[in-house]
């Protein structure tokens, strides 16, 4: 379903992005590992039109994304930053925000709210200012506002990267629960290898631009294919 073909980005004199190919199926759950500064935010930025390549392709359902560039494909992803970008209104108005750029009665808001506040577990919080509340509840209203809009592909970036441990299992298990209820094909990064492990169909390894091996958790823990992604995984000596 989503299909990436050789695609570089550069900024200025450094190649972030150093051809890559990728290929999820619809209803997989894929997360990039990788160091910090390896290029995973920039890779989900091209993903969801945040930024141009600056060669090779994105095909959503044989699409080229960035051709096409319409409100439609932009329209079937949604993402989430590693800090959530929250503002200074109620818990509904921060997730109604979703799709306060469509037109939609606000009564099918209010029921497409209620249901995502459900299922990130802040039913209740309707009225509550939203800057008040913690970085994980915050990281499940940045969550609830994309859900609102029914995405195909949800693109995860880092999300728990600011977050204490049982932030951290709370937001996991939602990831689960969100790709159990609605098959969402999901794209999540981190630099938390074991977070991979727990939550991959399979797992990208990328390092320095480059995915550096594609696996199982279980193939890459046990059998990473070089020594840069055996460094990482913490299994070389
Ligand atoms: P990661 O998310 O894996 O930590 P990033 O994609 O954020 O990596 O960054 C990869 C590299 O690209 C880093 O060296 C970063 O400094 C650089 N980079 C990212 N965005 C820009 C930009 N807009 N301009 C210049 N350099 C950038
Ligand atoms: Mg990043």
């Amino acid at each position: 379903m989503l299909e990436i073909h050789n695609l570089s980005k550069q900024f200025g004199d450094s190649e972030v992005l150093k051809g890559v190919s990728l290929k999820v199926p619809k209803g997989e759950i894929f997360t990039i590992i990788g160091p910090s500064g390896a290029g995973k935010s920039t890779l989900l930025r091209l993903i969801n039109l945040l930024d141009t390549p600056t060669e090779g392709t994105i095909l959503l359902d044989g699409t080229d994304i960035h051709k096409e560039k319409n409100m439609a494909v932009r329209r079937r992803m949604g993402m989430v930053f590693q800090k959530p970008a929250i503002f200074n209104q109620s818990v509904y108005e921060n997730v109604a925000l979703g799709l306060r750029f469509r037109q939609i009665d606000e009564r099918v808001i209010r029921k497409k709210v209620a249901d995502a506040l459900a299922i990130v577990g802040l039913t209740g919080f309707e009225e509550r200012k939203a800057k008040t509340l913690s970085g994980g509840e915050m990281q499940r209203i940045a969550l609830a506002r994309v859900l609102v809009t029914d995405p195909d592909v949800l693109l995860l970036d880092e999300p728990t990267a600011n977050l204490d441990p049982v932030s951290v299992r709370v937001i996991e298990e939602l990831v689960q629960r969100i790709h159990h209820e609605f098959q969402t094909t999901i794209i999540m990064s981190t630099h938390d290898m074991f977070q991979g492990q727990r939550l991959a169909h399979r797992i990208g390894v990328m390092i320095d631009g480059k995915f550096a091996q594609f696996g199982t958790p279980r193939e890459i823990f046990t059998t990473p294919n070089d020594r840069f992604v055996a460094r990482f995984v913490g299994i070389e000596n």
